[in-house]
């Protein structure tokens, strides 16, 4: 833990330690004690800072800002305050318990007590705590289950789920991050919890999802989702985690949620993927320019390529050979993928003003005539140089 040495997170410690009690948790604390140290501290990951205080918010605020440090409410609803110490963020949180559920989300009350804190967390590794001096609070087993790589729901599985069904989608994200293979009980408790989750936004479930994308063994946490029903309930249309698997192993674990979700449900009609992940608009924006790149693909490398990055750029026929390369194990589609996203986009090299310069008349007519040249233009293959750029055009001028 050489990271809690230094003196921006000290401050912070101090200025909390001296009102009340402050420990780290969560993720920082677990992929330390795997050697991954949290993200502002120099790690590789997204894991942010998180700290559980006996404080309330007000008092958090209070603490922090007599000793000189920033502190703002980002959550305050949640009871987080975001401390902010020689730039560095850290995300204060006031002990919180369960008081009551609709499924949608537990209703928490700010509390006191550590025991109160631990019992409502999610999975025993995610309730792992740390105190400035480096001192392990460990009140769920959460060691013995990241050293044996399972994770488990803290208390009874199924209640737990239908505290919040979103569980069931973060039991499946952190089993792909830290466990070999599903754990039996909550695997069969997330499959009987699975009609819950349509009561949640899409919102919290297109988060969750969006992450599962990115976890190492994220084509096994989709196939276990699609066996036991789970992936029907995010989506109603039939899964391909066979294609998925293929493009996680293409992409080395990190796929693109608009890849991960066309390699999942390629044919899901628009209309099911906006139900399931509204929120993710410039998501869905990039999988419907990669379909109808898609359906345009060919590996003619050089006119075709040009073409098909004018007409839908480097990231849409990138997506498109990437999933072509993934479903049909092809490695010419690789290639293809790594042209597209190295190759000049091509420009059209004749402007509206260039016809005007040639005595043209501004209007619908030069509208139709650039058009046609662009048309004419495309068909050669994009061609840059002046001599053949000239032809094209005079002889669409006739
Ligand atoms: P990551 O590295 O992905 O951020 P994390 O463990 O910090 O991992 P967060 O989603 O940031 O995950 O949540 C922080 C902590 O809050 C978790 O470790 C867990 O203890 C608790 N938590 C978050 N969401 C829930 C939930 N829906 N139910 C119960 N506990 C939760
Ligand atoms: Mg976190």
């Amino acid at each position: 833990f050489d990271w809690l040495e230094a003196p921006s997170l000290r401050a912070v410690m101090d200025a909390l330690g001296a009102a009340g009690e402050a420990r780290f948790v969560g993720g920082c604390v677990r992929d330390s004690l795997l050697g991954r140290p949290p993200s502002p501290m120099g790690g590789a990951g997204t894991t942010d800072i998180d700290v559980a205080t006996t404080l309330t918010p007000e008092e958090t605020t209070a603490a922090l800002t007599s000793a000189g440090l920033a502190a703002h409410p980002t959550g305050i609803e949640h009871g987080t305050v975001t401390a902010v110490s020689g730039g560095l963020p850290v995300e204060v949180t006031t002990l919180r318990a369960d008081v009551a559920t609709d499924g949608r989300h537990a209703e928490v009350a700010f509390t006191r007590d550590w025991d109160q804190d631990w019992r409502r967390r999610d999975f025993r590794l995610n309730a792992l705590y740390l105190g400035a001096d480096g001192q392990l609070f460990d009140p769920a087993g959460g060691l013995e289950d990241l050293r044996a790589r399972r994770v488990r729901f803290i208390g009874d599985a199924d209640t737990r789920i239908a505290e919040d069904y979103l569980r069931i989608l973060r039991f499946f994200r952190f089993t792909a991050r830290y466990a070999e293979a599903p754990d039996e009980e909550g695997l069969a408790a997330c499959a009987r919890g699975a009609d819950g989750l349509r009561r949640l936004s899409k919102e919290r479930i297109w988060q969750e999802t969006a992450k599962l994308f990115a976890a190492p063994r994220a084509p096994e946490a989709f196939e276990a989702m699609a066996k036991t029903g789970i992936l029907a309930r995010v989506l109603e249309a039939p899964a391909e985690t066979d294609a998925f698997a293929a493009l996680h192993r293409l992409l080395h674990a990190d796929v693109p949620p608009a890849l991960g979700i066309e390699a999942l449900w390629p044919t899901a009609p628009r209309e099911a993927l906006q139900r399931a992940f509204k929120p993710a608009t410039a998501v869905l924006d990039r999988i419907e320019v990669a379909r109808e790149a898609g359906a345009d693909l060919t590996l003619d490398q050089n006119a075709g390529l040009a073409r098909q990055l004018y007409r839908f750029g480097a990231e849409a026929v990138t997506d498109a050979s990437l999933l072509e390369a993934a479903r049909t194990g092809e490695t010419a589609w690789l290639d293809h993928a790594n042209l597209a996203a190295t190759v000049p986009v091509p420009i059209l090299p004749i402007q509206g003003r260039d016809l005007i310069a040639r005595g043209l008349e501004p209007g619908l007519a030069l509208g139709r005539t650039l058009k046609a040249i662009e048309a004419a233009w495309l068909s050669a293959g994009c061609p840059e140089d002046e001599e053949t750029i000239e032809e094209i055009v005079e002889e669409v001028l006739g």
